[in-house]
């Protein structure tokens, strides 16, 4: 118990201390990169997008990680950040996302 609050209360002051530094986060959990990891979702050679965290993957289905790629998505094009088609790699990023939950064939 002693330990979880110290995890807990350890979290609450480093995404402190990273939010104000601008560091982005989990569209889920919302903690910063730093205090968790990404989890890197492919959607071309050598390009990939982290909405989510190794912790929040698992635990989300398919649709709710598409939705969070889908937001990411949005806010790339309202800053112009990429000049490609917008349905093309939300159609790349589903497909993707739909393989990396495919239960694995044994
Ligand atoms: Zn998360």
């Amino acid at each position: 118990m002693l330990s979880f609050l110290a995890t807990k209360l350890y979290r609450t002051v480093r995404n402190l201390r990273l939010k104000s530094r601008g560091i982005s986060h989990c569209a889920h959990c919302k903690n910063c990169w730093g205090v968790v990891q990404g989890y890197d979702i492919p959607f071309a050679p050598g390009r990939a997008m982290f909405p989510v965290c190794t912790e929040c993957f698992p635990k989300l289905d398919a649709d709710q990680v598409i939705a969070y790629c889908n937001e990411l998505v949005d806010v790339w094009f309202t800053q112009g950040l990429h000049g490609e088609d917008s349905f093309e790699i939300r159609r790349d990023v589903a497909e993707s996302v739909r393989q990396l939950k495919r239960p694995p064939v044994l």
